[in-house]
């Protein structure tokens, strides 16, 4: 395993099929999936760490967020990956570290975008220079992250890029939270409450399923929340899995997922199921 700090340090035959694993590092065990997943399409796979700043807002957690460099690359090691991208903000950013390529419009601004207006613009950007430096075959990112998965499909489908994007499954904990490098905030209570988010996710997907009523649901889902100790609900809604557009209406909830995003003290957590 090469740890390279510039894009110009990857060699490659042309037979080399490269796959590219972008993250912020802290990594566990749904990062080491996406490693996995990635074995099966390529020879080469590049995982990047990077905590990209483009994609925090003024009061978000840029400074504080959980950075493991050691143990990320024993972790890399062991699994066995060929390249690590530790990048130079300067190569990310030559023009200084600003938003600036594409702007993701409606689809950026809805659900994780209404409280993190600029987050899907910081995370195109720095995903689309990842992409002209490093120049994968195929980039793999997980269905945690649905929204972000959608967007960068529609982004190398704007551009029109050769770039296959592959999705990858949520890996969760025993108990059913989504891991998340962001879950070593939760204290010991919220971690208890935290697999309340997943069980609601089930139990309105079943509601919603059984009586076909969707917003009696998805309001009892947010009281369900609220009462097991999550202190707000940012949102929670059905949606259809391609355009993300809200659904209202049970006939037209094929291909539809339930998203939601609740907050447990300052930690915000998001999760998803398909219906
Ligand atoms: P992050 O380091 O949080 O930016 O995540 C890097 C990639 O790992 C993204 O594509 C995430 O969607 C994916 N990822 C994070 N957590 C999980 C999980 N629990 N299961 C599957 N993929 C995940």
């Amino acid at each position: 395993m090469q740890i390279i700090k510039h894009s110009s340090l990857i060699t490659r035959n042309i037979s080399d099929k490269l796959t590219l694993v972008p993250t912020m590092g802290a990594l566990h065990d749904g990062h080491l999936s996406l490693i996995n997943l990635a074995k099966q399409y390529s020879n080469k796979i590049i995982v990047s760490i990077f905590v990209n700043p483009t994609q925090f807002g003024e009061n978000e957690d840029f400074e504080t967020y959980p950075r493991n460099i050691e143990s990320d690359l024993n972790k890399l090691k062991n699994i066995g990956i060929d390249y690590v991208y530790l990048p130079l903000v300067n190569e990310i950013y030559p023009d200084g570290i600003k938003i600036q390529q594409y702007k993701t419009g409606e689809i950026g601004e809805i659900l994780e975008g209404k409280t993190r207006p600029h987050f899907f613009d910081g995370v195109a950007q720095v995903v689309k220079r990842f992409f002209e430096l490093l120049k994968p075959d195929i980039a793999i990112f997980g269905e945690k992250d649905f929204q972000q998965l959608t967007i960068i499909k529609k982004m190398v489908n704007d551009f029109k890029l050769d770039i296959k994007i592959i999705g990858a499954p949520i890996i969760r904990e025993k108990d059913g939270l989504a891991m998340s490098s962001r879950n070593i905030y939760l204290n010991k209570q919220q971690r208890l409450i935290a697999s309340e988010l997943y069980k609601t996710l089930n139990w309105i997907k079943k509601q919603i399923k059984n009586t076909h009523q969707i917003d009696v649901s998805l309001l009892n889902a947010k009281k369900i929340l609220l009462e097991s100790g999550f202190n707000k609900v940012d949102y929670f809604k059905l949606c259809d899995s391609s355009t993300l557009q809200e659904i209202n209406n049970y006939q037209t909830s094929d291909n539809s997922r339930l998203f939601c995003a609740a907050y447990l003290g300052n930690t915000r957590l998001i999760d998803n199921v398909v219906i």
